[in-house]
């Protein structure tokens, strides 16, 4: 396999029943069953192997009342992945669900958007609103990172490795980076938060956590929505329809099936 060729894995680590209702700014007229489920992802092929968020542990789960279907260590170990030879690890952005397990990976580099740790250390933390999904503990451990030299930024859009694009969205988080990953069938998005779920897409509505519910963030609802509106058709194998979702208290990883346009 070249090396800008990648398999991607989805590990599905936790759970929360949830009606739609709570998944869009406004609700829903439907309001039936629309469970959330929570991913970390690994790219790898024989040169590099890159984990993409760091999801959260059972005390994270308890703290916010999600199911934790499985402890990410025990899901990584499942994919022969040993913790302490990760190099590079992605984040999307610092919300709870996708930057907790401080401690995991010891000897990894954080790749991440300038503007997320600028919005999770400023001043719009002020506001319970905006920091209700960061977890202080976990903004504590990045900017750690930061000063032991193991953090990697990036501003808009970039390249850190062949075949791996990261791209700047904000929106839902000031700093929300998508990721575009060549695979051996075309390019697959890795949308993060930018997408919840396809309803999102193609209704255009937006989950609720989104900046301009409170703020004049230039960052704002339309912005969410032109952005993914422009990007999936880009990325024409965005993942979330392609992947099974398993169910309610199964678990486990899946291969990332690259499928052809939407
Ligand atoms: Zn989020
Ligand atoms: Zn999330």
């Amino acid at each position: 396999m070249a090396d800008d060729i990648y398999e991607v894995f989805a590990i599905t680590y936790a759970r929360h029943d949830r009606n739609a209702a709570a998944n869009f700014i406004g609700g829903d007229p439907h309001d039936g069953p629309m469970p959330l489920n929570y991913y970390v992802w690994v790219i790898r092929n024989a040169a590099r192997t890159i984990v993409v968020d760091t999801g959260f542990d059972r005390r994270g789960a308890e703290k916010r009342g999600r199911e934790l279907l499985r402890p990410l260590p025990e899901a990584l170990e499942a994919l022969g992945i040993d913790q302490a030879s990760v190099a590079d690890v992605v984040i999307t952005h610092m919300h709870y669900d996708h930057c907790g397990n401080d401690g995991l990976f010891p000897n990894a580099r954080f790749h991440l958007q300038d503007a997320e740790i600028a919005f999770a250390t400023g001043r719009c933390m002020c506001h319970e609103q905006m920091r209700h999904a960061y977890e202080l503990d976990d903004v504590l451990a990045m900017v750690r990172r930061v000063f032991h030299g193991r953090v990697c930024f990036h501003q808009g859009t970039s390249e850190p490795f062949p075949g791996i694009e990261l791209h700047h969205v904000g929106g839902h988080a000031r700093g929300l980076q998508s990721l575009r990953v060549k695979t051996g069938r075309g390019f697959v998005c890795l949308a993060s938060d930018a997408a919840h779920h396809y309803a999102h897409l193609e209704t255009r509505r937006v989950f609720p956590t989104c900046l301009r519910a409170t703020t004049r963030s230039p960052a704002s609802p339309a912005r969410l929505l032109t952005s993914c509106r422009g990007t999936i058709p880009w990325w024409p194998a965005s993942i979330l329809r392609h992947c099974r979702v398993p169910r309610h208290g199964s678990c486990g990883s899946m291969r990332v099936p690259s499928a052809q346009a939407r």
